[in-house]
């Protein structure tokens, strides 16, 4: 299968699920997981018809920039971003949806209010609870808002979350319903800084379930680039 064959699946996939779930299926955007392909590769997904690219490193990220990978999608930035980076970043892409600490908060701020600019960001969520994973804990999400209505910089577009790895179609069901129902909260409650909730949740194995809780953006990765390999491991 060519990377276009699979994104037209993909995209056939996803209003799939969304009809099932009473949704239309123009609120869901497809990301395209770019990490490990190169230039080429995201060119044709781009063609293809993905809305955006999600990048996962900083070296990455810069060296497609500058071979103009990316021309005719938004670039949006979906890995663990550290702080001494975000430079390369900020301004850069229209959207973070990996912001997992208050301190990258913070740098992010900082950073735009630098460049003059208003950084698009999400806050990830570590939903499972798993010591291997960054991202705020759901608890501690209401006074992560209230810090963040305080920083200039930036506006909150949503919350992302990378579920545990699963075995079963279904075994992360509880956990999108979990990030729905964070999402619903912070609706309900009127933060500054925060704009309409996006959730960026589903990847290659689970994204149809992902829809049906309520994402509005699935990263997918190796549906429609393959398997990444790991053993050679260049960009
Ligand atoms: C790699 C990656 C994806 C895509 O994963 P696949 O299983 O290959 O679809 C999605 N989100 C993030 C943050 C990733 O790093």
């Amino acid at each position: 299968m060519s990377i276009t064959e699979n994104v037209i699946r993909i995209r056939a996939e996803i209003e799939k699920a969304a009809l099932a779930a009473g949704r239309d299926p123009k609120e869901i955007r497809l990301c395209a997981a770019t990490k490990m392909n190169d230039a080429a590769a995201v060119r044709e997904a781009i063609a293809a018809g993905v809305d955006c690219c999600g990048e996962n490193r900083v070296q990455e990220l810069t060296q497609k920039l500058s071979q103009n990978a990316y021309a005719g999608a938004e670039i949006h930035f979906i890995g663990h971003l550290q702080t001494n980076k975000v430079r390369q970043v900020v301004g850069k892409v229209s959207l973070i949806h990996s912001i997992d600490s208050l301190r990258l908060l913070e740098a992010v701020s900082k950073e735009a209010t630098r460049q003059g600019i208003c950084q698009d960001i999400l806050l990830e969520i570590n939903i499972g609870n798993e010591d291997s994973k960054s991202g705020f804990s759901p608890e501690e999400l209401p006074e992560v808002l209230e810090e963040a209505s305080h920083l200039s910089g930036i506006f909150i577009r949503g919350l992302m979350a990378i579920p545990p790895i699963c075995q079963n179609s279904g075994d992360n069901n509880k956990f999108f319903q979990k990030m729905y129902q964070l999402s619903v909260d912070i609706r309900t409650k009127k933060y500054d800084n925060v704009c309409s909730i996006a959730l960026s949740m589903g990847m290659s194995t689970d994204y149809r379930e992902a829809i049906l809780y309520g994402s509005t953006m699935v990263r997918i990765g190796t549906d429609i680039f393959g398997a990444r390999n790991y053993a050679t491991s260049k960009p």
